[in-house]
């Protein structure tokens, strides 16, 4: 822990690290608290967008630093078992939009630049609540069994702390939006049978059923399905398949009016949640964790309706995916179909797509 740090960060998922990161980098220390007793295991985004490594780059972590992230170069599309269309993807200012590259490998190497700046994660210390005066904010953090102690006086407090945000609960931000219908499902498996030159596919059907696969890993096939048995669909398409996890989940589409209340700011998931289709939860997290902090050390006062704004532009984006993805209407499915097969043969059709998912806009 740094002596008398004043700003706490609560969550040291991949929005908080790369807050606390910028911070340290910039000289101004942080403390950083995290409810887990370690780095989560568990697996979620594979995606990292060209925008998030050039922020990372700074911090030296590059696609060229860590070696085994994978560009994304061509992406398969099948509606009900018939190749649609495999589309190669376009460059987005000389590289590819997006490298796969596993979440918790990246939140890895964040903690490990933030620990060299002198700056660890304190695990097993839970936010529990705060009170604000007009010169600081005092907050108080949890035990295990639920005991309440003094965590400290701040000047803010950034709420990194995922979807369930305690701090965005305890300062009453209300979190607007609607939930996605059903459960959703991620599993991964071992395989050697992922095709050479694709890095994504994605299995469409007429009950507006999609599953999403990747290869966050040599070796490795992560799949997500808008319904409950993605390990199902995954092993069926793989001979050798080993299933290493199932997970079920819900999905929605919610976001803060504005990230800002008094001495708190949220970012990330705390701040926003949409659907995993687009792939651009951790990014959005990494840049609101890296922008805020820029625009807090240099005084920029706009970084509030920045902030706002992109998170709306890209929950708008991610909402269109799923709405295509999804769709059980025979029209549009043929209309979506077609562009993707005109845009296998012209990718540059599919370049604004591309633009978005880079990040760089
Ligand atoms: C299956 C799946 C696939 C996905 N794929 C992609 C993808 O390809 N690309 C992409 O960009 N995004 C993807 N996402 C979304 C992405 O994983 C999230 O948007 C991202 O993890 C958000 O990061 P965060 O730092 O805001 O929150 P989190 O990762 O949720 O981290 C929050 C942290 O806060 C801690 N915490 C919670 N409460 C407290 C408390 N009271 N006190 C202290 N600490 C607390 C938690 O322990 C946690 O470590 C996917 C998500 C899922 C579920």
């Amino acid at each position: 822990m740094v002596s008398n740090p004043r700003i706490l960060v609560v969550g040291a998922g991949a929005g908080g690290l790369a807050f606390a990161l910028e911070c340290a980098t910039r000289g101004t220390k942080v403390r950083i608290i995290d409810k887990r007793s370690g780095r989560s295991v568990i697996e979620k985004a594979t995606g990292v967008a060209a925008g998030v490594w050039e922020q990372l780059s700074k911090f030296d972590i590059s696609p060229k630093t860590v070696e085994t992230a994978i560009p994304m170069r061509n992406f398969a599309f099948y509606d009900d078992g018939e190749l649609v269309a495999n589309v190669p993807v376009p460059l987005i200012e000389d590289n590819p939009p997006a490298y796969l590259y596993p979440q918790g490998e990246l939140e890895r190497h964040l903690e490990k630049a933030l620990s060299i700046r002198g700056v660890d994660v304190e695990y097993g210390t839970e936010f529990h609540s705060y009170e604000e005066s007009n010169s600081s904010i005092c907050v108080k953090a949890q035990t295990k069994g639920g005991e309440s102690f003094a965590l400290g006086a701040y000047d803010c407090v950034i709420g990194a702390d995922g979807a369930h945000s305690a701090v965005r609960e305890a300062a009453e931000i209300p979190f607007v939006g609607r939930n996605y219908p059903g459960n959703w499902s991620v599993a991964e498996i071992t395989t050697t049978e992922w095709p050479e030159n694709v890095q994504a596919q994605l299995f469409l059907q007429t009950n507006g059923e999609g599953l999403f696969l990747s290869q966050p890993a040599p070796g490795l096939v992560q799949g997500i399905l808008n319904g409950e048995n993605a390990a199902q669909q995954l092993t069926a398409l793989f001979t050798d398949a080993e299933l290493r996890y199932e997970r079920h989940f819900n999905v929605a589409l919610k976001r803060v009016r504005t990230p800002k209340k008094g001495r708190i700011w949220l970012i990330g998931d705390a701040a926003h949640v949409q659907s995993p289709v687009g792939g651009q939860g951790l990014n959005l997290a990494i840049w609101d964790g890296v922008t805020l902090a820029e625009a807090l050390l240099t005084g920029d006062s706009k970084v509030e309706t920045i902030l706002a704004k992109r998170a709306r532009r890209v929950l708008l984006f991610t909402d269109f995916d799923y709405r295509m993805l999804s769709t059980q209407s025979h029209v549009i499915r043929k209309a979506r179909n077609k562009y993707w097969e005109c845009a296998a043969k012209h990718p540059s059709l599919a370049r604004w797509f591309f633009k978005i998912i880079s990040g760089i806009w």
